[in-house]
C-alpha cells in the first residue's frame, strides 16, 4: 500500500537549524535534508504550486540558488517554462539589473532581458523569505519585464523579520513560518 503523502509538520521537522551559518548569529535554515528525501521535496514542490494546474502559469522563475530546485520541480509539473534570477555576472546574455540593501553593503540580481514576455503569468519561487529585500528584487525585475507575478512563493518564512512588508504589491504564501 503506498504511503499517505507527509504533513508540513513532517517537512517542517526535517529542516535543519544550523546555527552561526555562514556568519556568527544567523540561524540557517538547512534545505538539503528535505530535498534528499523524495517523498518530503515531492510534497514540498506539491504545495508550492498550490492552486495552480498546468495551463495557468507561463513561467516558473527561481531565485539563485536554492530557488532554482523548487522552481524547476515546479515547473516541470506545470508544464511552464523556467527563469533564473541570477546574482549579477552570472548571465551570458544581455541582462537587466536591480540591487536592493542589505545589512552590510548590497547585492544586485540579474535577468535575461528576454527571459519573460509581456504578461506571461508568473510564479516566483525561492527557498526562503527573511528580510524580503532579494524577493523583492526579483519581483521587481520580473514586473519590468511585463510580467504579471502570480505569485511569490516560499518553502520557509521568517515571519519575525517582516519580509512580507517589502512584498505589500504581490501575492506571498510561505509553506512553513517560523
Ligand atoms: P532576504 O533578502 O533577507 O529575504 O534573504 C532571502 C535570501 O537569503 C534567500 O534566497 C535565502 O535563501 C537566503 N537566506 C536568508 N536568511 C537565511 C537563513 N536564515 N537560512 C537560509 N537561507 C537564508
Amino acid at each position: 500500500m503506498s504511503q499517505p503523502p507527509p504533513t508540513l509538520a513532517e517537512i517542517t521537522r526535517a529542516i535543519r537549524n544550523v546555527p552561526d551559518f555562514p556568519q556568527p548569529g544567523i540561524q540557517f535554515k538547512d534545505i538539503t535534508p528535505v530535498l534528499g528525501d523524495g517523498r518530503l521535496f515531492a510534497a514540498t514542490v506539491d504545495a508550492l504550486i498550490g492552486r495552480f494546474a498546468p495551463g495557468q502559469v507561463d513561467a516558473v522563475a527561481g531565485i539563485d540558488a536554492r530557488g532554482f530546485i523548487f522552481a524547476a520541480a515546479a515547473a516541470v509539473k506545470l508544464q511552464a517554462g523556467l527563469v533564473p534570477v541570477r546574482k549579477k555576472g552570472k548571465l551570458p546574455y544581455q541582462t537587466i539589473e536591480e540591487s536592493y540593501e542589505l545589512e552590510y553593503g548590497s547585492n544586485t540580481l540579474a535577468i535575461h532581458a528576454d527571459a519573460v514576455k509581456p504578461g506571461n503569468r508568473v510564479l516566483l519561487l525561492d527557498d526562503l523569505l527573511a528580510t524580503g529585500g532579494t524577493a523583492r528584487a526579483a519581483a521587481t525585475l520580473l514586473r519590468r519585464l511585463g510580467a504579471e507575478i502570480l505569485e511569490v512563493g516560499f518553502v520557509i518564512e521568517l515571519s519575525f523579520l517582516q519580509g512580507r512588508a517589502k512584498l505589500r504589491e504581490f501575492p506571498v504564501r510561505s509553506l512553513i513560518a517560523f
